[in-house]
């Protein structure tokens, strides 16, 4: 079969053959390949950063956002079957640690983890792909157009998960989770696919949202924001807004922005990082008031990535909801759909107007 390979470190990434996976257990299904989404990660590993081979091999099919069919399944597999749709994990258990041991390889203590397409396992860039049962999620035929979108929707309904039973673990407050996002004020910062999957899973939790980034105001990006009843703010203008807020949500990975919007966070608030830094000169901050601040307004800051199963399910449902909700705008955020033949020319060259560009494997 063909699949997309990287080799580790060094930016030649081909289209080679490779052996067809098969079923090996009865617990195993197969599925082809329809979609695979590229972020910003497919990006830094084909420009020669983070990514690694499995053990023992010199190459790594890349690709973690994936939607397929199920062909084939083990004798056991009881939740999906053949011509499903489906969405895959991304990461798999170091098997040493105890978060890895209670099934919450999301929060895996050794760093010993591995992940399909990113870290020492192969990714779904390839026509097949065969993976356990317990790591497959079924996606409803509704979102055929859209389940390509579940992977980087799990990674924010973590973080928006987490950074919500934070508030509800030290504030005297209703403790569902999930209701203490209603009529709260959210910025989030930084509208790419991350961004623009935040806003929707806080709107559907009921928060007012406010999205900054620096396209311009007419532009597809706060177009869908405002769709979904957020407001648009140009960075550099936030400070005009006056406001401070109960939540912020980083998804911008720009050290300099992030620091400086600590300063609109309220008393009692939260703000979860989500967008993966990269080096860069060291940067000065206000620290002594950032500390201050963190202190003397009860403030929580911290860091959130991948995602469990319950994240990944909620994600499903949460896509479901929103198309109804407003109906066709999700779809807006796949901006390109490229044969898989013609992956150079996304890898290599971003459309200053993409959001989510969309390599297709049939
Ligand atoms: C993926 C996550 C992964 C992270 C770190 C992100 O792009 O969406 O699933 O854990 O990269 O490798």
């Amino acid at each position: 079969m063909k699949a997309i390979a990287l080799i580790p470190h060094t930016k030649t990434v081909q289209l080679i053959d490779f052996p067809e996976p098969k079923i090996e257990s009865p617990t195993q299904v197969k599925v082809k390949v329809l979609e695979v989404g590229v972020c910003g990660t497919d990006r830094e590993e084909v420009s020669g950063g983070r990514a690694d081979a499995p053990v023992g091999e010199n190459r790594l099919i890349i690709g973690h956002e994936v939607l397929g069919e199920v062909v084939q399944v083990g004798a056991n597999v009881k939740t999906v079957k053949p011509k499903d749709l489906v969405v895959i994990m991304v990461r798999r258990p170091c098997n040493e640690c105890p978060m890895c041991k209670m099934g919450c390889s999301d929060m895996c203590e050794s760093g010993n983890y591995t992940e399909r397409g990113i870290k020492q396992r192969h990714g779904f860039h390839a026509e097949f792909v065969v993976d356990e049962e317990k790591y497959i999620i079924l996606a409803p035929p509704t979102l055929k157009g859209t389940a390509v979108l579940t992977e980087p929707t799990t990674v924010v309904e973590k973080a928006i998960d987490h950074a919500c039973r934070l508030q509800v673990a030290r504030l005297p407050v209703d403790p569902d989770p999930k209701k203490w996002l209603v009529g709260k004020n959210v910025l989030v910062a930084g509208l790419g696919p991350i961004g623009l999957l935040a806003s929707m899973v806080l709107r559907l939790r009921g928060a007012q949202v406010v999205g900054i980034d620096i396209v311009p105001p007419e532009s597809l990006r706060p177009r869908i924001l405002e769709a979904m009843g957020g407001k648009y703010v140009v960075a550099k203008e936030e400070n005009a807004t006056g406001q401070k807020f109960d939540m912020i949500l980083e998804a911008a990975g720009i050290p300099k922005l992030d620091f400086a919007l600590t300063q609109f966070l309220g008393t009692n608030g939260v703000y979860v990082l989500t967008g993966v830094a990269a080096d860069g000169p060291p940067l000065a901050v206000e620290a002594g008031k950032m500390m201050r601040d963190l202190v003397l307004k009860n403030q929580v800051m911290f860091g959130s990535v991948n995602a469990g199963v319950a994240h990944f399910k909620q994600a499903v449902i949460d896509l479901e909801e929103a198309e109804k909700k407003w109906k066709g705008v999700i779809q807006q955020l796949i901006t390109s759909k490229t044969p898989h033949e013609e992956f150079q020319n996304v890898f290599q060259k971003r459309n200053p107007d993409e959001i989510k560009a969309v390599i297709e494997w049939t």
